[in-house]
Formats: C-alpha cells, structure tokens, sequence
C-alpha cells in the first residue's frame, strides 16, 4: 500500500464541524467593515519576492527566516505572502488608488510563514486586514481602534486588552536609536545572540525581545516617549483624547515597537492573557513611508491585521458551542415519492431560502434514513412514503422534542413549515 499523504505541518484543513464558526466570523466582520464605509480588496497569494523584502525589511524575522521563496519555471524568485499589507500597497500603486484620494480598504485570506508550529502559531494562518490610505491625522487611527473594538463586542469576546505606543517620526526614531545602541552596549553582557545581532541590524528590535533574563535593562532602557518629535507628540495626545472620549480604554506599552520595519508613529496591540504566549490578536500601525518606499507617491497610510485562528480559538474557549444545526431532513421511500419529494422540496426552498433542509438521497429503507436523519441532527424529519403520497401528504417528526408526530397535506404544507420550524 502507498503511503497516506498528509497536509504540510502547521497547515490545517477547517473541518465541516468548524466551519460555521469562521463563517460566523467572517459575517461579522464583513457587516462591520461595510458599516464604516470600507471596501474589499483581493490580492494573489503569490508575489515577487522583492516585494516582502523592501517593505518588511531584510532585517526581519519574517524576511530573514519565514518566507516560503522559491523560482518558478521562469526562473523568477517568488515568495507566498507572508502577510498583506505589501500586497496592498502593491496593489494600490499598480492600479493608481493611493495618489491624492482616500482609500479604505480590508482583505482577508491566508498567509504563510515558516513559523515553528504550536498553539496560535501555524505556517498557514488567516488574517483580516483593513489599510487606511490618505488620512494623516489620528482620527482615522482611532476609527480602526474604534473598529477593532466593537468587533470584540459584537463577537461577543471579553477581556481584551488594548496597548498603544507611538514610534514617533523617523528622524525622532533615527536620534532615539543611538540612545538606545548606546544604552544596550553598556549591557552587552546581559543580551541574548539574537538581541546581540538585532542591536547591530535593527536595534528598535530589541526591545520587542520577550526573554524574561532581559526584562530588566529591557525595562530601564531609555523610552522612545521622551524624544518624540512635536507633531508625534501633538498626535498622539489627539489619539489618546479621542479613545477618552469613547471610552475606549488602553494601556501605554513603551516597549510597543512591532515586528516589520514600516511602521511609524501610531502602533496598537490587542491582547489577551487567555492564550497562553500566543496573546496578541490584532496588531497595527502607522505605516507613512512605505508608499513611497515601493515607488508609489508619498501618501500616509495606517491599517491593522488580525489573527482568525487565535480569535476562534478565544471564541470557543469563551462561549459556550454554538451547533450549526439542520432544521428538516427530507425522507423519500420509492421512485415515486423521490419525483414528488424533490417537487415540494424545491417549493419549499423557493419560499424559504434561509431553511436548512437535507433531502435524503441514495435510497435506502425507512430505518436507515431515520438514522441519517438524527445523525444530520436535524430538528424535523418529513417523511414521504407510498401511504402519505397516497393521501397527498408528508408525515412531520419532531427529532429532539417530544411532541406528537402529525401529518400535513401537501396543500398546507408551504404555510405551516413556517409555524413548525
Ligand atoms: P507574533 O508576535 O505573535 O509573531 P507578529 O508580530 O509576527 O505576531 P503580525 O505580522 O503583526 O504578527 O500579524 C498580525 C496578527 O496575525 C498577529 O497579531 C497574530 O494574531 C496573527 N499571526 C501572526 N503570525 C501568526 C502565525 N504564525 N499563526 C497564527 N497567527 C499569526
Ligand atoms: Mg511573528
């Protein structure tokens, strides 16, 4: 016998039992982008790899060591995308959406990262992104907070925290990191190689390091706070006043830096404490530079991702199990009653399009359709065999219930479904 072929470690099918709850997800989500006036934007899941490398930077974890890069049969080096905001950008400038107009756009799809895969972290994983193109001021980046917020209301998730830094500009960030380079070699025995080789790299890096032998100088090094330039300053206390006001609250995390090179000024993280080292579920930022790091014309840019997998994993620890249940299961005894069945299905979908309904399929006697009735764990069985066709009527069943079964003639049955389901 051939060996089974299994999916690639840390790729996984979502299995029919779990699926609803994605759909349920992305329903939501999908309402929500389209209450703020937010439009989809798809991208392929394959782009040169050039592109990751001049806008998350070479100096990445993700670049340096993630990416799934290869030559295809043109010889073109190419990378599965390891996250969307690139492509989108990419997108943006190819297509002329960017310059001189205002652009708010979301995606969702999967990305690949060549991850080691434990609990929250996998090699291909979903996000849901939304990119904000035009606005530099901070009413916009309180709106995506704003956003972010009322998802976890609407989905119902408690205890999320918020955590907001700001990078200030990139001459502000050029000053603070000498202070920082020269802070951390007074320290140099305390880092660990890969803080070592980071201080050399990206030494703002460092600070995002989550070693616990490093958390003190970590935690006395100097704050990029204290040598903001004014106009981060300036908006970064309109951001802070507007979250005020909604009553949105945050905690400041100095130590905020983020993981890609783009990022300036405004950063957020959403976390939890409920998922173990995996806790961030949504992480964001400003990000004025990279149109025009990718050739496009400078155009201010801010947007978030967040990690579906985590925030199902913190919906099912949180909520009790929602079934995606099936309302009728159809059953059909004989050729005869197979034509007539399927005539009144369709009716019936016609009228109800909402209606989960199994028409059984396949033949089989009574018993064994009853079987796969309650196994569909639908909540009516309608059962049409030679007598009921007979009398021009469906036999009704309640699955889970106990009420009376009773019959319903083929006339009625359009109205009255509505009362029984
Ligand atoms: P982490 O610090 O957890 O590695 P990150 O900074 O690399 O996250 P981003 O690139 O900002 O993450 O991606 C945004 C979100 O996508 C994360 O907050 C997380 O929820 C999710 N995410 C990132 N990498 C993975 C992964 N390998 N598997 C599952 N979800 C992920
Ligand atoms: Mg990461």
């Amino acid at each position: 016998m051939s060996k089974l072929i299994k999916s690639i470690r840390g790729m996984h099918d979502v299995l029919p039992d779990d699926s609803h709850r994605w759909q349920t997800f992305e329903d939501t989500i999908r309402r929500l982008m389209s209450s703020y006036g937010y439009k989809e934007i798809r991208m392929p899941l394959v782009e040169s790899t050039d592109l990751f490398c001049r806008s998350i930077g070479e100096v990445t974890d993700i670049v340096e060591k993630e990416m799934y890069t290869f030559e295809d049969r043109n010889g073109d080096r190419l990378s599965l995308r390891p996250e969307g905001t690139a492509s989108c950008v990419r997108a943006g400038i190819q297509h002329g959406l960017l310059h001189n107009q205002v652009q708010r756009l979301w995606y969702n799809g999967p990305m690949f990262r060549h991850e080691r895969p434990q609990k929250g972290r996998y090699r291909q994983f979903h996000q849901f992104g939304a990119e904000v193109y035009g606005i530099d001021t901070p009413d916009i980046d309180a709106e995506l907070i704003l956003i972010g917020a009322r998802l976890w209301q609407q989905l119902g998730l408690k205890g999320i925290r918020l955590e907001i830094n700001t990078l200030g500009s990139n001459q502000a960030r050029l000053e603070y990191k000498q202070v920082l380079v020269d802070y951390l070699g007074q320290h140099h025995e305390v880092l660990d190689d890969d803080s070592k080789r980071r201080l050399l790299s990206n030494p703002l890096r460092v600070l995002d390091s989550k070693n616990p032998a490093m958390k003190e100088i970590l935690d006395n090094a100097p704050a990029l706070m204290d040598y903001l330039d004014d106009e981060s300053r300036q908006q970064f206390a309109k951001l802070t006043a507007r979250l005020d006001a909604t009553g949105i609250e945050y905690t400041l995390n100095p130590r905020l830096v983020r993981g890609l090179d783009y990022y300036c000024k405004t950063v957020f993280e959403w976390v939890t404490d409920e998922l173990g080292a995996q806790g961030t579920i949504c992480a964001g930022g400003r990000y004025d530079g990279l149109v025009e790091q990718l050739g496009g014309k400078a155009t201010p840019a801010i947007g978030f991702a967040l990690g579906i997998e985590r925030i199902l994993a913190l919906l099912e620890s949180q909520q009790e199990q929602q079934l995606d249940s099936i309302d009728i299961y159809l059953l059909l005894l004989g050729d005869a009653c197979e034509v007539r069945g399927l005539q009144l299905a369709e009716a019936i979908r016609e009228k109800y399009p909402d209606l989960k309904m199994i028409t059984h399929c396949g033949g089989g006697s009574f018993k064994s359709q009853m079987k796969k009735a309650d196994k569909s764990g639908a909540r009516i069985a309608l059962i049409l065999a030679d007598d009921e066709l007979k009398n021009e009527q469906v036999t009704l069943k309640f699955l889970r219930e106990k009420k009376e079964q009773t019959t319903v003639s083929f006339d009625n049955l359009l109205t009255s479904i509505a009362a029984f389901t």
